[in-house]
């Protein structure tokens, strides 16, 4: 497996030089783009690993599917589903467009800026510290990773630049999706964005989500099935920004990309994929990390179509 890997490693590397890193959050932009790492965690337990696989980046829109999970199991499937959509959009992640023109006017799903920041608003707890350190509390228990924490410069430039995001919070607030203090839930989201991981942390989301809720490493059941199903799903469908049916047809596993340049992969009972290249293409993917993805799926027949 090692040799598969390295192999498709030295294929998609002049992908490295084709797309660009993410400059809409200053501190993103200070990545070397030639990154390309990969980790496989399989069913057994075992890390299966090439490239740059611990080079650390930013979880960002990674981040969005544990989130989604919590707030879930803070509030039932009903109460989330309530706030946010379950249908695929063609925009791009963060725009803003479609929340006004539709009636009720909620976000169209968890996966876009706009639904995972009405998800953080759903998050229990007394501050916005004390909801994300139970988030983050989840993140190390699923990665295995007790020092798993936040880059702080990534999440202080986030928090300076973030605009587009405080619009969607504050048009949010003003129709009552979301409740409570607005910068607050603004720094539950910037901070999970901030996560700061590698290729086998991510492997390891993927590996818990394609184990439907339990963490294979400890047997701890942290879902329910049904919540790990609906997760993947909505990875299938809306993972891959609004490149996500393309990447159904070429690739065909449930996956969730961040603009950190990390995509996780949850291939159902089989493995859990982490994958890393900081150069995106314009639709914010990872453009060696997609190319990645597709030569695997292919060469070890992964699609579920
Ligand atoms: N923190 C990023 C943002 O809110 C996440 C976007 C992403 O990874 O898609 O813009």
């Amino acid at each position: 497996m090692n040799d598969l890997l390295s192999k498709i490693i030295e294929k998609n590397r002049h992908l490295t030089s084709k797309g660009k890193v993410a400059s809409y959050i200053p501190a993103l932009e200070r990545v070397n783009p030639e990154y390309l790492g990969i980790c496989i965690a399989d069913m057994k337990g075992k890390l299966h690993l090439a490239g740059d696989y611990g080079q650390k980046f930013t979880l960002q829109s990674i981040s969005k599917t544990i989130s989604l999970m919590l707030a879930i199991i803070d509030n039932g499937t009903e109460k989330v589903f309530n706030k946010v959509g379950m249908e695929p959009t063609g925009d791009a992640f963060n725009s803003i467009v479609k929340l006004e023109i539709i009636s009720p006017s909620k976000p169209l799903n968890p996966m876009i800026n706009a639904g995972a920041i009405a998800v953080a608003s759903l998050i229990k707890g007394e501050g916005p510290e004390e909801k994300f350190n139970r988030l983050l509390a989840l993140f190390r228990k699923i990665c295995q990773n007790e020092k798993l924490g936040i880059n702080k410069e990534v999440y202080l430039s986030e928090k300076e630049t973030g605009n587009r995001n405080r619009a969607l919070a504050y048009f949010m607030k003003d129709v009552g999706i979301i409740d409570g203090d607005v910068e607050d839930v603004l720094d539950v989201y910037f901070r999970q964005c901030s996560i700061e991981v590698d290729c086998v942390d991510v492997a390891r989301i993927g590996l818990f989500l394609a184990n439907n809720g339990v963490v294979l490493e400890t047997g701890e059941r942290i879902a329910e099935e049904k919540v790990a199903k609906t997760i993947k799903t909505f990875m299938v469908t809306c993972g891959m920004y609004n490149a996500s049916g393309e990447f159904a047809i070429n690739v065909g596993i449930p996956a969730k990309s961040g603009v950190g340049g990390g995509i996780m992969a949850a291939v159902p009972l089989r493995m859990g994929i982490g994958v890393f290249s900081p150069a995106l293409d314009e639709k914010g993917n990872s453009i060696a990390g997609y190319g990645l993805l597709k030569d695997l799926s292919e060469e070890l027949d992964l699609s579920f179509f």
